[in-house]
Formats: structure tokens, C-alpha cells, sequence
């Protein structure tokens, strides 16, 4: 099964849909050309003639409950969460390589319906192997809706920055309307009509999903319950690590809930402390990017008044992206470092169910298959009942566990607190 981005969300099945009225007429590609010295080669990725695979013969299809209805020469999305997503595969699992429609080639889509959402380039991990974790490693996103005129997105392929030799993947998410979504034809082109306006790449925050210094491991512990947080420290003292914690504004303004002293403590302690937003809602599926900024700027604006730190990391309640968050976070924040996670202890999961034992099976599964930036809370005491166990496994893998801006070699991050072993 390919599994390419597992948020918080269960895959449901697909529900019966009404049927689509006819698509509309096909793409004029017109002859007049506006880069005549590009090199003529064309990549036809996707026309949906078949329901499982695309025209590269290898998988298409929707992720994490997104609805579709497929007909031979299109398909249609009816989204109802940003997380909803839908894929096609440059290469079966391994990596394609896009340098030969570079610098000069474009992402063609012709689509109709909304254009509030997000189109995604997906880089495969170095192994190319879609059983090593991360799957995919990485992506860079743009808006369909600064790229979309009529039924038509060009988007170059430059404006997506990712290692362009590990390509596996051209995704659709980041939705953040009800309206339906027609795709019809996916293709890289050498060229785009004449007068097709095509705009600036925007700035946005790179997503990191594991820690690239040799031997390393972090631990990004997200949202918890103060009455554990006193057993975290201590485990964490115990243990002898330093981690990252991802906090949300609300949460530290609450005065009932001692957060404010929890976290002053863990700064003075050495641990790292990042951005989660000011409520912890899926920011990209926000109406407007005003509500977005407000997520961003207030979780700053509580840092500096409550905790007087200033930070470039932040994580997405729930995981949830779209080009809108990555690229509002540019708009605030320097350089920033949008972290998601390649082991997943699952406690969103398995955590208050029968079987929270699972917790420690799905960690200990992400890490042999070669994760080494985790999620969790400390929302349970089942999670916190793991917590010790799951850092005593990691160490017994041999790496070292750090906080995130360590673990990623950050020229801003503080020396290492314990010894490298
Ligand atoms: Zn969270």
C-alpha cells in the first residue's frame, strides 16, 4: 500500500458521488510559442483515462478520505478538508528525474472548478524507496490560484525548489473551499501560450520531516496537559536529552493552566521552544490570509511577551500544509523552518484506545525504517508511561538525541548540552 502523507487523518472510503456533467474542450496549445528556444520534449503525466494509474503507468489516486469521482479522461475532487489530497506518481517508488525540462519547462494543468488549493512537487527520500521513511522526504508548493487563467495552470518548474533528480510526485491539496476540483490533463511543456501571465515565485517556509546531521534524533513534542508535564521534565532530566517543543499561544496565555512557568522552566533547562499557532487549527484550511497571519503573528506575539524568545521553527497543528501557510510564515518569520516528522508514536491513535501499546510498535516501526524526528503529546499517561522506554530505544540505536535546530545543524542553535555517544 502506498502510504505517501499519513496525517492525522484515518483514509475513509469513497462515497458514491453524483455524476459530472461533461468536461470542457481540450487545452488550446496554441503554436505560437513563448520560448521557442526551449527544447521541444513534452511529458505527459496524467489524463486520467484509467482509474489506478496514470499515463506513466504508474498509481494516481486520493489520500486521507478525499472523496473523487473518476471517468475515463478526468476526475473530480469534492473537498472537505485542507488535508485531503490526491496524487500521481512520476516513477513507481523510486526517484524521476526532472533535469532534462529544466530551467526552462512548465507544470501544464488544465482543470476546472476551484482554484482554492495547493499544487505540490513531492521529493522522494535518498534512498529512493518508498518503504524508507520519510515517503516523500520533502516538497515545495505553490497557490493554483496565483497560477490558474481559464481552465489552465502553468506553473515553471523552477518555482518548485526541491532536488529536482529525486522528483516522485505532483500532488493536489491544501484545500480550503467545498467546490468541487476537475483535473483533466497533467503535463510538463516546453512552452506556454503567448501573453499567459505567469507570476513571481513566492518565498516559503522549508519543510523538514528529519534531522539531516549524521547519527542524530529529536523528539518535537507538540501539545500536553500540564499535570504531566512535571513527569516530562523529569524523564527528559533523567534520560539526560534535550528536545523541541511546539507551543501553541492560547494555551500559554491560559493562567489556569501553568503553562507559562512550564516552559520558562524548559528554556532554562536548554530545550528548545517553537511555534504551533495561537489555536491550533488547521491553518490552511482558513477562509482568508488575513486568519492565517493571525495564527502566526499572535503565537510570535506570546513568545516574546510571555517567554521573551524569538524562534524560526514552527510546526502545523495537525501537520496540515498548503502554500498559503508556508508562504504567510515567509511573510513573518526569516528563514523558516516548517517541521513536520518521519517517526510517528501515534498516540492520537492509540493513546486513550485498548491497545495503547501500539504506541510503542508504531514508533519503534518509523524508526527501523529509518525516521528520526518524532511527534507526540503528553496528553496521555499511556504516551508518558512510553516516553522513557521509546528514548532508551533510540539510544539503543546508537543516535544521539537532540533538539531539532541541533539536529539539523543550525548555525543559531547552542552547543550540545550532553556528549555525543
Ligand atoms: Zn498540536
Amino acid at each position: 500500500m502506498l502510504l505517501l502523507l499519513t496525517w492525522h487523518i484515518l483514509i475513509t472510503s469513497v462515497q458514491a458521488t453524483p455524476p459530472p456533467p461533461p468536461p470542457p474542450p481540450s487545452p488550446n496549445l496554441t503554436d505560437i510559442l513563448h520560448n521557442p528556444e526551449a527544447s521541444p520534449n513534452t511529458l505527459l503525466i496524467d489524463t486520467f483515462l484509467h482509474q489506478d494509474v496514470n499515463d506513466l503507468g504508474h498509481w494516481h489516486g486520493p489520500l486521507e478520505g478525499l472523496t473523487v469521482h473518476h471517468s475515463p479522461g478526468f476526475v473530480r475532487f469534492f473537498p472537505s478538508d485542507p488535508d485531503h489530497n490526491y496524487h500521481t506518481q512520476l516513477s513507481a517508488s523510486s526517484c524521476f528525474d526532472l533535469r532534462p525540462y529544466q530551467p526552462t519547462h512548465f507544470l501544464h494543468i488544465v482543470f476546472s472548478g476551484t482554484t482554492k488549493f495547493s499544487i505540490f512537487l513531492n521529493q522522494n527520500n535518498p534512498a529512493c524507496n518508498f518503504t524508507r521513511n520519510p515517503f516523500p522526504q520533502t516538497s515545495d508548493v505553490v497557490e493554483a490560484a496565483r497560477y490558474a487563467r481559464g481552465n489552465d495552470i502553468y506553473i515553471p518548474l523552477a518555482h518548485f525548489q526541491i532536488d529536482q533528480t529525486r522528483a516522485v510526485s505532483v500532488s493536489f491539496g491544501g484545500f480550503y473551499s467545498l467546490e468541487p476540483l476537475t483535473l483533466y490533463r497533467i503535463e510538463i511543456v516546453p512552452s506556454i501560450p503567448v501573453g499567459f501571465p505567469v507570476p513571481h515565485r513566492m518565498n516559503n517556509g522549508r519543510l523538514v520531516l528529519t534531522c539531516s546531521r549524521p547519527g542524530s534524533f529529536a523528539f518535537g513534542i507538540d501539545d500536553g496537559q500540564p499535570r504531566f508535564a512535571q513527569e516530562v521534565m523529569k524523564i527528559l532530566e533523567e534520560e539526560r536529552v534535550l528536545v523541541t517543543f511546539f507551543v501553541v499561544g492560547l494555551g500559554l496565555r491560559d493562567r489556569d493552566t501553568n503553562f507559562s512557568n512550564v516552559y520558562r522552566e524548559m528554556i532554562k533547562r536548554g530545550h528548545q521552544i517553537a511555534l504551533h499557532s495561537d489555536t491550533h487549527r488547521k491553518m490552511e484550511g482558513l477562509a482568508s490570509t488575513a486568519d492565517i497571519d493571525r495564527e502566526i503573528v499572535e503565537n510570535i506575539k506570546s513568545f516574546r511577551q510571555i517567554l521573551g524568545i524569538e524562534t524560526h521553527y514552527f510546526r502545523p497543528p495537525f501537520g496540515t500544509l498548503g502554500a498559503r501557510t508556508r508562504q504567510r510564515l515567509a511573510n513573518f518569520i526569516t528563514d523558516p523552518q516548517v517541521i513536520t516528522w518521519s517517526v510517528d508514536i501515534e498516540d492520537w491513535l492509540w493513546a486513550d484506545s485498548k491497545t495503547p501499546e501500539k504506541q510503542r510498535e508504531a514508533f519503534f516501526r518509523d524508526v527501523m525504517h529509518g525516521g528520526n524526528l518524532a511527534v507526540m503529546h503528553f496528553l496521555s499517561p499511556t504516551t508518558v508511561g512510553y516516553f522513557r522506554e521509546v528514548i532508551q530505544f533510540v539510544k539503543g540505536q546508537n543516535k544521539s538525541i537532540m533538539r531539532i535546530d541541533q539536529c539539523l545543524g543550525d548555525p543559531r542553535s547552542p552547543p550540545l548540552k550532553y556528549p555525543v555517544h
